[in-house]
């Protein structure tokens, strides 16, 4: 919960700081544009206002108009960056529609300094969002996904959209139960978003974003089991680190982790056969969805100079801290 807040106060701080910068920037504007009615009250209603009016228009029009409608809402965009914020400065200090411009031309270049400290700062060592594409963190985390009933207990049961099977497709429940659930709503739902905090250290268990050592240009999210040196089995379902059974946090009791995968025939590590022993900077991860997720169990090749199961720490991008979108799935992990 802690690094929950830590990712709040980046969020909030950012945006706080953004404000004040817009409305620093705007006061310079307005003083080379000659306003005379300037004041630190005025200032500040700007400085909010136009945030607050992009919002609503944005809100609005995404909710009247279907995505098809793209030209007018690009139209609307335009109006809502460009217009807006002049007319707004030309109403509250009484400008000209070319001086308005002239003072809202010196606030963007706040703008321009807040992305440069989002993609300098920010993202690399703060926070960073994700959306999520596959179901192999399934039911904890979800991509684009349909939705069934679970045959064994009745909670709700998930699985992607798009596998190819004749039959009904094994789904995953919210209390990991792998079945074949009967009554499957096929509209495809959205996956969850994700934000991912740079600066924790990340422990067993945790969830964590990591750079695939194959192929380092894709990122997947997977759960921490395996910290370095240990050797990591997978047996009856449970997962044992250096010959001792791990028990895992409430929240993760009842997935079934499994040492043999139906329809693969490569080596499958952590099995009995195959133990996965771990450098002094490797890391261990596998799927909540042990039926579906392709993860260290299956990995052949690995980065250079690793064993082929194994995220070496250098790959590690972030530990999860939230879902926050749908904000009916909002969750804080850490
Ligand atoms: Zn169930």
């Amino acid at each position: 919960m802690i690094a929950t807040l830590l990712v709040g106060s980046v969020f909030v701080g950012t945006l706080v700081f953004s404000l004040a910068l817009w409305g620093f920037f705007l006061s310079l504007g307005l003083r080379w544009a000659k306003a005379k009615s300037v004041s630190v009250i005025r200032i500040a209603v700007v400085t909010l206002l136009v945030p607050v009016l992009d919002l609503l228009i944005t809100a609005v029009s995404h909710a009247v108009l279907s995505d098809e409608a793209l030209g007018v809402l690009i139209a609307i965009r335009l109006v809502v960056t460009f217009v807006i914020p002049c007319m707004i400065i030309g109403m509250i200090f009484h400008l000209s529609l070319l001086r308005s411009l002239q003072a809202w031309l010196v606030a963007l270049v706040s703008q321009l300094l807040i992305m440069l400290l989002v993609f300098l700062v920010v993202r690399p060592f703060l926070v960073e969002t994700f959306a999520i594409p596959t179901n192999s963190m399934a039911p904890t985390i979800l991509g684009q996904h349909w939705q069934g009933t679970c045959a064994k207990c009745g909670s709700p049961a998930f699985c992607s959209p798009s596998l190819d099977f004749a039959g009904s497709p094994q789904m995953i429940c919210s209390r990991f139960h792998v079945s074949q659930p009967q009554n499957i709503d096929r509209r495809v739902y959205q996956g969850d978003r994700i934000v991912a905090a740079k600066f924790l250290r990340p422990d067993r268990w945790d969830i964590v974003i990591f750079r695939f050592p194959e192929n380092p240009s894709v990122l997947f999210a997977k759960r921490l089991v395996g910290l370095p040196g240990e050797t990591i089995e997978i047996r009856d379902g449970c997962v044992l680190a250096n010959g001792r059974k791990l028990t895992p946090p409430p929240s993760v009791q009842g997935i079934e982790y499994l040492s043999e995968v139906e329809n693969y025939h490569g080596t499958v590590w952590g099995s009995a056969d195959h133990p996965a022993k771990l450098g002094n900077d490797e890391y261990f991860v596998l799927g909540d969805f042990s039926a579906q997720a392709r993860d260290s169990r299956l990995w052949e090749r690995g980065a250079a100079g690793h064993s082929p199961y194994a995220v070496p720490a250098s790959n590690m991008v972030g530990v999860v801290t939230n879902i926050y979108w749908p904000n009916s799935r909002w969750i804080a992990f850490r």
